[in-house]
């Protein structure tokens, strides 16, 4: 029997032994899992594995006395399937154990529902397996690894054996014998594993290789790539077949990989690594840590003149920074592959912004080269230098490595890629700690905030990747020692555990122990990024504005070019810890004057804080909206105020202490809605509080008025929230109109404003002629009309069903991220179209969450919107996407 399944079979026995709770039979029945379909490369070896054993073992007498009998099932490749098929194997088809290989997702799933059934659930895949232990799932038995991981993982591991008792570190000091040896351990790893020999024929290794490539499309590491980048999952692959040349025939070959640009920075100047007497493999898994390209001029000086000419000339031709793979074989250079290179967000722009001066690109070219999304990069946080330095005095510093994707990140040190995704699912900000990063850590890399590896260079998986999401990484840093079995690392006799918060400085390599505050970046100091975006703004034809609830946050708005204020939250105000207290005490009051006296003590905050925004936006308009959540929403603090009572008055406490308690959980349960976001909130809350309205007019107005008597000029822009009739849109108006003019006449002054409505419930859409009957503006709330069009709640869907819907396609994206174009789009043409019916000129903004997203730009530059409006940060996002819109608008396509 072989050892594979010498260990099945004692599983399998023990687990009987123990005494499962299976139904009495004369066979012990195996479920058998496994993703055949999404994974066909299983289908053959992984089936016909299962009925040897059987065969053998039948063939033996069974188990205890037992025939066994195994009913094997396609897992679907998703959890949900997964349990599923389980659940029909246990119940229908009476299966005591459950058996299969597993990805670790879909593991997890199986084993959950073994551990709920009290069915013995066998694992097949190791991190499942680590996993589920740790969980103290005792159902749960380890399988050996499967025939092709278990290749995989024995093939390196002989290797690295027999450089391990040869005393030698790098492969090419392996000799003659020793090599031999090597040759003769993997023939009978590959016999012994697969029971077929190695195939010697080329026709057959061809063909195997082939299959390989083309089977690595459906591996987790292409799914979890394609998903994280949007790439369709029905394209397919390619695989080209070229003759061999080798990088490891002696000191006068040798394989590198070079940027014609420097990734990170995108200065101009030959970028990379290459290694001596090696393959390529060597250089990108980070194993030998490489020499820079620029010592290729002097140790191969003919090689490296050539491969400058020939790096020029393909970014010549392809007008774009290249990432070139090369080998020399002795002494001759054979270019393996050239692509546009991945580049960080800093080198992105100065290369489209170098390429312009050079004349290799056009202005419009560099517009469409940067990706909206990474300009938010530019604007990361760093480490205050300050807090660096204490950090440094306080024997913070643990070590430094090589700056491979800049950044700055703090967070729980975690050391494999299942727990960074659990700890990101739990909220957790994780710094991802590898010896070295692979594909298989992708979905890892993408849960964390910052990436920092043992092993590697710069252009090691870990730096390529770290750039290419945005995230920081600090690369080969020599002196960690990670145990990945006791999942910590020590660095120079300091010992850092699972969950210590470390921080990763990408830009200057550095690594410390604990937090370190960051700071915000300095836009005006990225003159090439400025130079960009005024570009842009030449290009695009719609207004990039921001949601802005704060005077600080208007001044930087201005600063990265918004034009106007498109939201303030007025309620943002609200929240703030002097101006709470009033406003609860305001929703506490029985009666009208109790309300107004609270509103009485807001009014000077509020206009206050409108006065210092008109400042900051002098001449630009400030859109605000009035007050929109439900009421409970500030009372949120006193949600399990009935436990507090019940406790207390279990203890005989009656004091006016709880009597006050007692008094606002009456009234929490009075505002009790079970649905409040349909329910008392937006206008509707105005009409119900017209005092509310009344103290927030006198606000705007009063402001303005103040302000402009210091030659500031306001202009305020009043909206109103969660409009869906004209019986609502008429009263507010008049209500509105009539404070205004009180006001006015009070202050002896007038001032110019405007008075819109959001749009975001779809029956405002149909009567939107009706509506710029009355509102000078509309801007679009895409965060209620997606909810309101989809009948998706926008605060719980995400934990119970959204994310699925996404990841197993069942719709193409987040709605509340990207905006959904059949649906809530077409309710914004409809608006637009009759709102514009009504007044041709009706300026009509977006603000909810869309207007930061780029494919939603697009989509609002192509119905005609007049401005978008996003977050503070995402406003040179916005100004980069609206003009990229604007350009494929005009039919300009790159050469
Ligand atoms: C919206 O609904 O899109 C919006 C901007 O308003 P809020 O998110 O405050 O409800
Ligand atoms: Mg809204």
């Amino acid at each position: 029997m072989s050892s594979r399944f010498r260990l099945f079979w004692l599983a399998t026995a023990s687990a009987v032994c123990l005494g499962t709770p299976a139904v009495a039979q004369d066979t012990v029945k195996i479920g058998e899992l496994n993703s055949y379909k999404a994974q066909p490369a299983f289908l053959e070896p992984y089936k016909r594995g299962w009925e040897l054993a059987v065969e053998e073992i039948n063939a033996k007498g069974g188990v205890i006395g037992k025939k066994l009998e195994v009913i094997s099932r396609d897992d679907g490749a998703t959890p949900g399937d997964a349990v599923r098929a389980a659940n029909e194997l246990v119940t229908r088809e009476g299966t005591n154990i459950i058996a299969g290989t597993f990805l670790s997702h879909i593991g997890l799933a199986v084993t959950e529902f073994a551990g709920k059934e009290k069915v013995f659930f066998l694992a097949a895949e190791p991190l499942t397996d680590k996993i589920t232990w740790q969980n103290g799932n005792k159902y749960t038995f380890r399988l050996r690894p499967s025939t092709y991981m278990q290749v995989a993982m024995l093939v390196p591991h002989a290797l690295e054996a027999k450089k391990k008792s040869a005393r030698v570190k790098s492969d090419p000091e392996l000799g003659a014998t020793q090599l031999d040896d090597l040759v003769r351990e993997f023939k009978s790893i590959v016999q012994r594993e697969t029971g077929k020999p190695f195939p010697t024929d080329p026709q057959t290794q061809l063909r195997l290789a082939i299959e390989a490539v083309f089977g690595s499309w459906f591996g987790k590491r292409a799914v979890d790539y394609r998903n994280t980048f949007k790439i369709s999952n029905d394209l397919g692959t390619a695989c080209s077949i070229v003759t061999m040349v080798f990088g490891n025939m002696g000191e006068d070959s040798g394989t590198g990989v070079a940027f014609t640009r420097d990734p990170n920075t995108g200065q101009k100047v030959l970028y990379g690594e290459y290694l001596t007497n090696a393959q390529g493999e060597d250089v990108v898994a980070g194993l030998r840590t490489p020499s820079p390209i620029s010592q290729m001029k002097s140790a191969l000086p003919k090689a490296y003149a050539e491969f400058e000419t020939i790096a020029k000339r393909l970014e010549k031709h392809y007008r774009d920074a290249q990432d070139l793979e090369f080998t020399i074989e002795r002494g001759k250079l054979y270019m393996l592959q050239t692509r546009s290179a991945k580049r960080t967000a800093a080198a992105a722009v100065k290369i489209a912004t170098d390429m312009v001066r050079e004349g290799l690109i056009t202005k419009d070219e560099a517009i469409r080269r940067v990706d909206p999304m990474q300009v938010e990069q530019l604007l990361l946080p760093r480490f205050d230098q300050k807090e660096v330095d204490r950090a440094r005095g306080a024997g913070r510093f643990l070590a430094k490595g090589l700056n491979a994707s800049p950044g700055a990140a703090t967070g729980r040190a975690v050391f494999d890629a299942d727990r960074a995704v659990s700890l990101k699912g739990q909220k957790e900000l994780v710094v991802l700690v590898r010896p070295e990063t692979s594909p298989d850590d992708f979905h890892g890399m993408v849960a964390a905030t910052g990436i920092l590896t043992a092993r590697g260079g710069s252009t090691s998986h870990a730096a390529v990747v770290a750039r290419g999401l945005g995230l920081p990484c600090v690369a080969g840093v020599a002196a960690l020692d990670i145990d990945l079995v006791k999942r910590e690392m020590r660095v120079d006799g300091k010992l850092v555990r699972e969950g210590d918060q470390i921080s990763i400085d990408g830009t200057t390599g550095e690594v410390f122990a604990g937090e370190l505050p960051t700071i915000e970046p300095k836009f005006r100091e990225e003159k090439e990024l400025i130079e960009l975006l005024s570009w842009a703004d030449q290009k695009r034809r719609l207004g990039v504005w921001v949601n802005a609830d704060t005077p600080g946050e208007c001044k930087l708005a201005r600063e990265l070019g918004a034009e106007g204020v498109g939201l303030a939250r007025t309620e943002h105000m609200f929240r703030q810890a002097d101006r709470l207290p009033i406003v609860q005490d305001m929703i506490m009051a029985d009666d009208l004057a109790g309300r107004q006296k609270a509103l009485d003590k807001l009014l000077p905050f509020q206009q206050g804080d409108f006065r210092e925004m008109y400042e900051a936006m002098d001449g630009l308009p400030v859109v605000i909206r009035l007050i929109d959540p439900p009421l409970h929403e500030f009372l949120r603090e006193y949600a399990d105020l009935n436990v507090d009572i019940a406790v207390a008055r279990a203890s005989g406490d009656d004091g006016p202490e709880i009597e006050k308690k007692a008094r606002i959980y009456r009234r929490l349960q009075q505002l009790h809605e079970d649905n409040p976001m349909l329910g008392l909130r937006g206008c509707r809350l105005l009409l119900v509080y017209p005092e509310i309205l009344e103290m927030q007019i006198r606000a705007i107005l009063g402001a303005a008025i103040d302000v402009s008597e210091r030659g500031i000029k306001a202009k305020p822009e009043i909206m109103m929230p969660l409009v869906g009739t004209m019986g609502e849109l008429d009263r507010l108006q008049e209500q509105v109109m009539q404070v205004a003019e009180t006001v006015f006449t009070e202050r002896g002054k007038r001032v110019a404003f405007k008075f819109g409505t959001m749009i975001e419930i779809p029956r405002a859409c149909l009567i939107a002629d009706e509506i710029a009957g009355k509102a000078e503006f509309f801007s679009f709330g895409t965060n209620d009309l997606t909810q309101t069009v989809l009948g998706i709640s926008r605060d719980d869907a995400q934990k119970s069903f959204l994310t699925r819907y996404v990841e197993q396609k069942i719709i193409p994206a987040d709605p509340f991220q990207v905006l959904d174009r059949e649906g809530v789009g077409a309710m914004m043409k409809i608006a637009i179209d009759r709102g514009r019916k009504t007044r041709k000129d009706l300026k009509i903004g977006i603000c909810g969450e869309h207007g930061g997203d780029p494919s939603s730009i697009e989509f609002c530059h192509q119905v005609g919107l007049t401005y978008v409006s996003p977050s503070t940060y995402r406003v040179p996002v916005a100004r980069l996407a609206a003009a990229q819109a604007a350009l494929a608008g005009a039919g300009q396509k790159d050469r």
